[in-house]
């Protein structure tokens, strides 16, 4: 019987030395297909030496002084000892000397001349000397040996000094067992990668051809192979997703056309005169930005980013009144009900002399109303629209929303908001109506997402927040001073401050917990039975009845409550100018961005604010995370030391982003890639907007399968 010809999509379970028992380990891999079998890509490489030559250290040579072993061999142990003294030694010549023990016994390993190694070698490291060894003063010992770390319990083993992958594996699925599989396809699959690339592109840039790549990438005979490989694959990655943006940004201005809302003079001093204060030159500049992108008839597509407290808020409320001003209707998005209710509350204060009607769209309100509500929605009977996701739902329709704003950006994801545009967007004969939609953030984009995420996006900044404000002293001490904050606390409570005493849980812990944290109800309790007895305190939490956190809010708000003991729902967006104090406890607990957002809560009006980050530095990071609160107070430099500390790993935003994280790519280090890959993406479009060209066609197929439903690309072709 002839063998089947091999498939990229082949499954694995039909290839050599694959049988039943193995495949679902290759399966648990992700890998069920002979392509995703090449896609499977090795982690590093490790150079490895021949098995057959490794000894055990007492069978290396002859016991008699002086005698030899025959040629080159091996032996593989841990380092029992070393030493190497500092500089040259008699002779000139810098000497470092380490014993290697194996289960048999030992060798010593001496080098001259080879300072470098210091770093590599510490008592209890693993590797592999290799070299001849002879017998001295009845010692066993190699001059000068090539030295291989090897990793815990990596076995060296077949092709001599090659270059061997190392893949990402399991414990069911050894590196090894990987490697052979990939070794038994690699020359019949390579042929059959079909290169999406387009020809020109590629030669311009002069990458590898796909299929080279791949083969380069399992089996490269150099590191420089494996890097050249490894360049051509991060360049797929970031171009295919480039693609993705630029397509979305043409097709989203030249298929879909939004509500012109012409700024006048008049509609742009009445709608300033309803905000209770003048706006800053920095809140001026941006609303004209945005007045000029409402004015077109292509959908607005603007990203707001100014720090915690620098006033978005007054920014959003003047983009919708505008849609008001028109007749249209305006969706303003915000991540949890408290601060969509406090937009709401805000916004009736500023508009309670008009007739524009704001109406709530929360999860936590009664069907009834809700449904009454939606009524009045579809019916144009509610002019500005606020909410959580809610908002997002099946089954709420705008009669004619022009305008969409969607606050701290960065608590929804790219997905989110396509799915927001489409739910708002109605086909009205060609062109696909849309609104204009300002996202705005606290947390400053880095570059490469600002280029690859939100790369549809228009940028506007806000970098000075509104005048008067005393700046936020931000004070860290351990939990054991607690008793003495509180104390300090009580005499300002006292004099009329209010303050924000943030907690990690809502409810008591079980006794079986390793680390009791400090919970709202038990903390609340305790402060007002200790530091703060006679003082007014309520209690807030993501779990309590909308109506009665509305009436917390209200309450402090009012000044009838000298604080609010709570968890993070008020991380976000909430606004309370007298709250003066925010204290953290368990703060090591938290994000940098997160204390950064709750610090933000404080400091708002003319009174100076204070944060006190109640923790311990359990871990170095949490040390590192604390201190750079201490050191500085500008949103811009916190999102800087975030990305120092976490990494690029955790990118802010690209997590929630709902893209496919990348496999080859690092946005970090291939910042540049990234930037060519953008041009390249851009021109393309330009030329072949709605890739129709027969030589773009597997791009096309590969781009919709990747990135279409992330992207909101569907109607793409
Ligand atoms: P954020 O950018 O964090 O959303 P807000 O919009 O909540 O900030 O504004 C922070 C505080 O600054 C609010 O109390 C707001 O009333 C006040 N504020 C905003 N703009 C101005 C301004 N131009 N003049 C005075 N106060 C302002
Ligand atoms: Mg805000």
């Amino acid at each position: 019987m002839a063998e089947e010809p091999i498939r990229l999509s082949s499954d694995v379970g039909t290839l050599p030395g694959i049988g039943p028992r193995s495949r679902p380990h290759f399966v648990h891999l992700g890998i069920a297909t002979v392509g995703d079998l090449i896609k499977h890509l090795p982690l590093r490489y490790a150079r490895h030496l021949d098995e057959s030559s490794i000894r055990d250290a007492d069978q290396l040579v002859p016991m008699q002084d002086g005698a030899k072993s025959q040629g080159v061999i091996a032996v593989r142990g841990e380092i029992a000892a070393l030493r190497a003294p500092p500089g040259p030694q008699r002779g000139g010549r810098s000497r470092i000397e380490a014993t290697l023990e194996d289960d048999s016994g030992r060798v010593r390993l001496v080098w001259f001349n080879a300072p470098w190694l210091k770093q590599k070698l510490h008592p209890g490291s693993r590797g592999l000397a290799q070299g001849e060894a002879k017998r001295f003063h009845g010692y066993l010992e190699m001059i000068n040996p090539k030295w291989t770390p090897l990793e815990e319990d990596e076995a060296p083993s077949a092709v001599t000094a090659a270059l061997r992958p190392v893949y990402p594996a399991s414990e069911d699925l050894s590196s090894q067992k990987i490697e052979k599989a990939v070794a038994a396809i690699l020359d019949s699959a390579v042929p059959l990668i079909v290169d999406a690339l387009p020809e020109p592109i590629r030669h311009a840039r002069g990458l590898l051809p796909l299929g080279e790549s791949y083969r380069r990438m399992h089996r490269p005979s150099s590191e420089a192979e494996a890097k050249e490989a490894r360049h051509r694959l991060a360049y797929d990655e970031l171009f295919l997703l480039q693609l993705g943006v630029m397509l979305k940004r043409w097709h989203l201005r030249t298929t879909a056309s939004a509500t012109a809302l012409a700024m006048s003079a008049t509609i742009d001093e009445r709608i300033r005169r309803r905000l209770p204060f003048t706006l800053t030159p920095d809140q001026s500049r941006v609303c004209a930005e945005i007045a000029k992108d409402l004015g077109q008839t292509t959908p607005m597509n603007r990203l707001l980013q100014g720090d915690v407290g620098s006033g978005k808020t007054a920014v959003a409320a003047y983009a919708m009144l505008t849609a008001a001003a028109h007749g249209a209707q305006a969706a303003l998005l915000a991540p949890t009900e408290i601060l969509a209710e406090q937009h709401v509350t805000n916004l009736r204060a500023m508009l309670a002399s008009s007739d524009v009607r704001i109406e709530l769209f929360t999860g936590g309100r009664k069907t009834k109303e809700r449904a009454a509500a939606l009524e009045r929605l579809a019916a144009g009977e509610v002019d500005l629209a606020i909410g959580t996701h809610a908002l997002l739902a099946e089954g709420v329709h705008f009669k004619n929303l022009a305008v969409v704003v969607i606050d701290e950006q960065h608590r929804f994801g790219v997905a989110q908001r396509a799915v927001l545009r489409e739910r708002s967007s109605r086909r009205e004969g060609e062109k696909a109506q849309s609104p204009h939609v300002l996202v705005m953030t606290a947390t400053p984009i880095p570059r490469t997402l600002a280029l690859t995420v939100f790369g549809d996006l228009d940028v506007s900044t806000i970098r000075h927040g509104p005048p008067g404000r005393s700046p936020v002293t931000t004070k860290w001490v351990p939990p054991q001073a607690a008793g003495e904050v509180y104390r300090w606390l009580a005499p300002k409570l006292a004099a009329g401050e209010r303050a924000f005493i943030v907690v990690p849980a809502i409810d008591p812990q079980g006794p079986d917990t390793e680390m009791v944290l400090a919970d709202v109800q038990t903390h609340l309790e305790m402060l007002s039975r200790g530091p703060l007895a006679g003082h007014r305190l309520a209690a807030m939490h993501g779990r309590l009845p909308a109506a009665e956190r509305d009436e917390v809010m209200g309450r402090f708000r009012r000044g009838e409550l000298d604080a609010i003991v709570a968890t993070t729902v008020i991380e976000v967006g909430v606004d309370v100018p007298e709250a003066t104090v925010m204290i953290v406890e368990h703060a090591e607990r938290f994000g940098l961005a997160q204390l950064h957002q709750l610090r933000g809560r404080v400091g708002r009006g003319s009174q100076p604010g204070t944060c006190i980050l109640i923790g311990e530095a359990v871990t170095d990071e949490a040390q590192r995370r604390l201190q750079a609160l201490v050191d500085t107070t500008d949103g811009f430099r916190v999102a800087e030391m975030d990305l120092e500390i976490r990494g690029p790993g955790e990118l802010v935003g690209a997590r929630q982003s709902g893209l496919p994280p990348f496999r080859v790519a690092d946005l970090m280090a291939d910042l540049d890639l990234l930037r060519l890959a953008r041009q390249d993406a851009s021109e393309l479009v330009a030329g072949d907007p709605a890739l129709t060209r027969p030589e773009h066609q597997l791009i096309r197929k590969k781009l919709l399968h990747s990135y279409g439903e992330a992207l909101g690309l569907a109607d793409v072709g």
